[in-house]
């Protein structure tokens, strides 16, 4: 009896779903939308492909990550066979994975084969500008959605509002943010005793937070080519602020600030491209909004 009411109301529920969705009402609503929607799909396109940065300077600069074996006797785990595949991964002995610990950036180094030259510095910079536009861009996004969800409240039926929001967006046709953060590195001291049956991890995570740390400490050990030290700037979100605020939040192509959208993503630009001898010094770097930014990097490129 009960069972037969539940279906009753879930079946009655998906036919008015079904036809809701079907609807021109639904249709107009979604037209209505159409630039917001595309607008926000590119966005979350390019928080996608901010967070590639790091693999890709991954296989222009440091494809030499070494991989040591020599703790690997009899050691018959299956993280062994994801080890081999594995650059993030430096076999080694108890003692290097302790002192990895206390001093982690010396220690990343040293055994991942970093180069202190003023290119692996610049490399990081990218990659924590990036990573940091990436990770602000996530949160305005959600912002912003949930700015149109607010403004499109009352064009909502109660019942599709109320049960399922999530499949009224996706219907609409916004791309889910994917707010992990996985794809932050990850760099592992591994020792494992001879027989197999001891094992200690040590793991040095890329977040932004450490990568703030590291590009200040890398710079403190970096041998100047370019520049003298004191010359440039460090790309650290420090400076990021402080250039975001120099601009009033406004992007200098297009004129667009926080003011005028309040989700507005900022990111920081090298007018002189470093691929072309620009330096981070404050004079070089201005504030653009992220389609500003995107279409010049676009035209770099090519
Ligand atoms: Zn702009």
């Amino acid at each position: 009896m009960m069972f037969g009411i539940i279906l009753t109301l879930f079946i009655a529920w998906k036919i008015y779903e079904y036809a809701y969705y079907k609807g021109e009402s639904f249709d107009k609503l979604k037209r209505s939308l159409n630039n917001y929607i595309v607008s926000c799909n590119e966005l979350n396109e390019h928080i996608e492909e901010l967070k590639e940065t790091y693999s890709e300077v991954r296989k222009i600069n440091y494809g030499t990550a070494q991989l040591n074996d020599a703790s690997r006797y009899n050691f018959k785990r299956k993280e062994q066979l994801k080890a081999k595949k594995s650059e993030y991964i430096h076999e080694c002995s108890a003692s290097v994975c302790k002192n990895a610990e206390i001093q982690p950036f010396k220690y990343l180094c040293k055994y991942f084969n970093i180069k202190s030259d003023e290119e692996s510095l610049e490399n990081f910079e990218n990659v924590l500008n990036n990573f940091a536009a990436a990770e602000e861009g996530k949160q305005l996004l959600s912002n912003e959605l949930e700015k149109i969800k607010e403004s499109i409240k009352n064009d909502v039926p109660f019942l599709i509002r109320t049960i399922n929001m999530k499949k009224f967006m996706l219907k609409l046709g916004f791309k889910v943010i994917d707010f992990s953060t996985l794809y932050f590195p990850v760099y592992t001291f591994r020792y494992v005793s001879p027989g197999g049956n001891k094992s200690t991890n040590c793991d040095i995570k890329l977040d932004i937070n450490n990568l703030n740390n590291f590009v200040e400490y890398f710079s403190g050990i970096v041998k100047f080519k370019k520049s003298a030290a004191g010359q440039r700037a460090l790309m650290t979100s420090k400076l990021r602020e402080k250039i975001k605020q120099r601009d009033n939040y406004t992007c200098q192509k297009c004129e667009l600030s926080t003011n005028d959208e309040r989700n507005l993503l900022l990111e920081i630009d090298h007018i002189m491209p470093i691929s072309k001898g620009g330096m981070s010094t404050e004079e070089n770097l201005q504030t653009l909004c992220w389609k500003c930014n995107r279409t010049k990097g676009a035209k770099v490129n090519s």
